[in-house]
């Protein structure tokens, strides 16, 4: 019946190596059909993860307009009782080159998501439940191990340190954790990773993130002083598409390398497989749906995953929020992490959802469940949408 779209914007003052994330947003779409449910229209919601920005231009001005002008009889499964997601990735991507993925990958997972949720709602049943019966994967777990994301900068004096925080999180039920690097001195870093492993425990439990900033010679002078610490993981060293520089930190590095989370496409996928030196039963992918044209494109990502020896447990999308949760659960991957406090209204879990023991699990509430969090309450109230007061 009618498309909508929000630019949410992403609340607090968080800062990686990189990039501030004051000033962001985040696109929210909602999918308003007739169908009735609960004594209420159905409406498929979907955002585009975190920190890549809104996309309202690309949204508004294309792919809106291309679903609109389509039969939505046309865009049914073989069921004739669902949407088919690829067929919709399909509508919107018309007249759209190949290659060039950037912002439009976003902007299509948050309409491809949206009908997920959609079709979950219509079936009444979380969306893992409708994700794992896509893709023949049925009686899986039903929740994933969890790591809280964080580990950020505090200035001496702050008030507060990072073993606070990991400590906060450690409160909430989370036993893994990762950091972020980069953003001073290897010495400091390392004192900071000190520091963290003083609350982490084991060096397994905590994951250190570069956000793709080093140089080749940096990189492997963190590398250097990383592998005696046994980490989890060292994420996203160096930009993104170098997958030369990757080849040359997996060489040389003794423990586990993870990247991806912006690659936004299979074909990038495939290059990053193809060239990027990534070890399979060791190594993580972090491709995220959200920023990468949802689900139907990400299948595609673990498939050439498979076809090239790697298991889907080694994928760890990132995000820390409930869509990718569900989609954790449903594809069987390896985990998922969490930005507990931050991010918000899209981070974090609502209280619902266990967390413990090393495990989240999503709620039984159709969907994605987005309508059980209570950050984006006001949000989802200002689409006004129909039923709804
Ligand atoms: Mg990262």
């Amino acid at each position: 019946m009618d498309i909508r779209h929000l630019a949410v914007p992403l609340e607090g003052e968080v800062a990686n190596a990189v990039v501030s994330f004051a000033g962001h947003d985040v696109s929210l779409v909602a999918i308003v059909t007739d169908m009735v449910r609960r004594g209420r229209p159905v409406v498929g919601l979907g955002f585009n993860s975190i920190g890549r920005f809104a996309q309202g231009g690309i949204l508004c001005d294309r792919m809106i307009p291309r679903l609109r002008a389509t039969d939505s009889g046309t865009l049914l499964d073989a069921s004739g009782e669902r949407m088919d997601p690829a067929k919709v990735l399909h509508v919107i991507m018309r007249g759209e080159k190949p290659g060039g993925h950037g912002d439009r990958a976003g902007a299509a997972g948050a309409i491809e998501l949206a009908i997920w949720d959609l079709n979950a709602k219509l079936a009444d049943e979380p969306a893992h439940v409708t994700i794992s019966r896509a893709f023949g994967r049925s009686g899986g777990a039903k929740s994933v191990p969890v790591y809280a994301a964080g580990g950020y900068y505090y200035p001496a004096g702050s008030g507060r340190t990072l073993a606070d925080e990991f400590r906060a999180y450690q409160d909430l039920g989370f036993d893994a954790f990762k950091m972020k690097i980069g953003g001073a001195s290897l010495a400091e870093d390392v004192r900071r990773i000190e520091e963290a492993l003083a609350v982490a425990g084991k060096g397994h439990r905590l994951a250190v993130d570069a956000n793709g900033r080093f140089d080749l010679e940096t990189a492997l002078a963190y590398g250097r002083a990383l592998e005696p610490f046994g980490l989890r993981w060292y994420e996203e060293i160096g930009d993104p598409l170098d997958f030369a520089l990757n080849r040359e930190i997996v060489a040389s590095y003794a423990g586990t390398v993870a990247t991806g989370e912006n690659l936004f496409s299979a074909s990038d996928v495939k290059n990053l497989l193809n060239f990027a030196g990534m070890k399979p039963g060791r190594d993580v992918f972090q491709m995220d749906p959200g920023l990468s044209y949802g689900i139907t494109e990400y299948a595609r990502m673990l498939a050439l995953m498979e076809a090239h020896g790697f298991s889907r447990a080694q994928a760890f999308p990132h995000g820390g929020h409930l869509i990718n949760l569900h989609i954790a659960v449903g594809l069987g991957l390896g985990g998922c992490e969490a930005y507990p406090g931050v991010f918000q209204p899209f981070g974090g879990y609502p209280p619902g959802c266990g967390v413990g023991g090393g495990e989240v699990r999503p709620t039984d509430a159709p969907g994605f469940g987005l309508e059980e969090k209570p950050e984006l309450a006001s949000y989802i109230a200002s689409l006004g949408l129909p039923g709804r007061t």
